[in-house]
């Protein structure tokens, strides 16, 4: 019989129908490669060369407001624009580009560039939450926006430009990638099945607890089953619901509460101050009701053994599938722990 933690196996994510490739053994092996540097040194509460922070003027020459909570603008660099016409090129059913109009926004968590999610006290993160919703809500309304797509990348080693607490928001005309790979499987599961895919998980991972990490009244945090960064968590709504717009109350102030837990919790993990990418699953704002989705958000963490050994999906990953080195079990227990 097979050591599920210890010998080598492939998992299968149901949400995107991918496998990942699970080898516990291989984290024995001498590490020769790439050592990051260790985070720079504490920052300021106010740095007079960010372009996040209060008064200060950003790229272009507008000046931020004296923010005192959380403060949002259109990026000023935006990947995608809302003037952009309707079009499409096609060539032979091989060549084919469509015209893809949207809205970039950044939200400014704090006014205060030395914080991040994990030791912002809960009142000021529930106005974060509040703040995602209003977003949701005004970018999902305009009739060429179908998706809304919130997101943190933490961190330089991800690419972070700037370490004042910040998210961006993408929202666009067209589904994402992701999104419509996990929109496909929550659709096929409850045609087939009469149940919410994320339900059903949910239900079977409260019962075995091996992956959990945490949980409170609105929100689960754990290792999926098929996890493929070392430290990867998804946090679960406990009541079904299709989007962030439907939280009440409690829900809200319940997020905020498990986001600071998480982050905190990655942050002592290797005693640094946790990279990853973070971001929400929710329903398509193409006007349908979309019962299939289950509001969720991945964590997606590159660090495997150590604040500067991290996990690299190239070679293997790119080519064939990605590849795991600790089982997610392992993981979870290690994250409970701290
Ligand atoms: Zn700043
Ligand atoms: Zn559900
Ligand atoms: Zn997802």
């Amino acid at each position: 019989m097979l050591d599920w933690k210890q010998d080598p196996h492939r998992r299968y994510n149901p949400l995107t129908h991918e496998w990942v490739l699970v080898s516990p053994h291989r984290t024995q092996r001498p590490w020769q490669g790439q050592m990051e540097e260790t985070a720079a040194a504490a920052q300021p509460e106010y740095d007079p060369t960010c372009y996040l922070c209060p008064g200060n003027s950003r790229a272009g020459g507008v000046r931020n407001p004296p923010y005192a909570s959380t403060f949002v603008f259109d990026n000023d660099f935006a990947a995608l624009k809302p003037d952009t016409g309707v079009d499409r090129f096609e060539r032979g059913g091989l060549l084919l580009a469509e015209a893809e109009p949207g809205i970039c926004r950044v939200v400014c968590f704090s006014p205060r560039h030395n914080l991040t999610m994990a030791n912002m006290d809960l009142d000021a993160l529930r106005l974060v939450v509040d703040t995602w919703v209003d977003q949701f809500g005004d970018l999902g309304a305009r009739p060429f926006i179908n998706y809304v797509q919130i997101f943190e990348n933490r961190g330089a080693m991800m690419g972070a430009s700037n370490p004042h607490p910040h998210c961006q928001i993408w929202s666009s005309r067209s589904v994402p990638n992701e999104v419509t790979k996990e929109q496909v499987s929550q659709q096929d599961w409850r045609e087939d099945r009469g149940a919410c895919l994320l339900c059903e998980y949910l239900r079977l991972e409260r019962a075995s607890r091996e992956r959990l990490v945490e949980e409170n009244e609105s929100f689960v945090a754990l290792v999926p089953f098929w996890a493929v960064w070392p430290f990867e968590i998804m946090l679960i709504a406990k009541r079904h619901m299709t989007g962030i717009d439907r939280l009440n109350p409690t829900e809200r102030s319940g997020l905020a509460g498990i986001l600071k837990s998480v982050t905190g919790r990655y942050d002592r993990l290797f005693k640094v101050s946790f990279p990853y990418s973070f971001g929400f699953h929710q329903r398509p704002t193409d006007g349908l009701t979309h019962d299939e989705w289950h509001l969720h958000a991945h964590f997606f963490p590159p660090l495997l053994r150590s604040a500067t050994v991290r996990k690299f999906l190239v070679g293997y990953e790119m080519l064939a599938t990605p590849q795991r080195d600790i089982a997610a079990e392992t993981a979870a227990e290690r994250l409970r722990q701290v």
